[in-house]
């Protein structure tokens, strides 16, 4: 029996990577942290800092989007509960794979279905809008495959050959 997997999707960069790579997170490494983040604005704050307040809005590295910020003495800071995945249930998509990915709103619709094909690993060749990816999907609009990724759609995953 092939092992299915449960969890969502996700765009992934690495430091020295030079893009980004389609992966699935698996939810059995999936745990939660505490972080010190303003519960309007989601910004991080420094525990040993208090007095250190972030302003502005501020790019969200790789991504060309920006993070918005409250006004100054506006945050609403405390401890907030954040998913942390590690980085053994993170796995690279690859061509053969079979991937289910469901809707958010109902995570028992079936958005997409298929194995995954995808064309050949490349470094600075490939972009997505603002992104550099590694390679594209053969079988799927890419705007449709990018947003299930970006907007981490939740996903199953049969690995090939496992
Ligand atoms: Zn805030």
């Amino acid at each position: 029996m092939p092992k299915t997997m449960k969890g969502v999707l996700d765009l992934y960069w690495e430091t020295g990577t030079e893009g980004a790579y389609w992966v699935f997170e698996d939810d059995a490494y999936l745990s939660t942290r505490i972080e010190t983040k303003c519960r309007k604005c989601g910004r991080w704050w420094n525990p040993e800092k208090p007095e250190f307040e972030p302003d502005g809005d501020k790019p969200i590295e790789n991504t060309g989007l920006i993070m918005r910020s409250c006004k100054k003495g506006e945050h609403d800071v405390g401890p907030v509960e954040v998913p942390t995945r590690d980085y053994e249930g993170l796995h690279i998509l690859k061509t053969g794979d079979r991937l289910t990915v469901y809707s958010k709103d109902d995570p028992s619709h079936v958005l997409w279905e298929g194995n995954v094909q995808l064309t050949p690993f490349t470094v600075y060749k490939d972009t997505w809008g603002a992104y550099w990816i590694h390679n594209k999907p053969k079988n799927i609009d890419i705007d449709v495959w990018g947003r299930y990724f970006l907007d981490g759609h939740p996903a199953q995953l049969i690995i090939k050959g496992k």
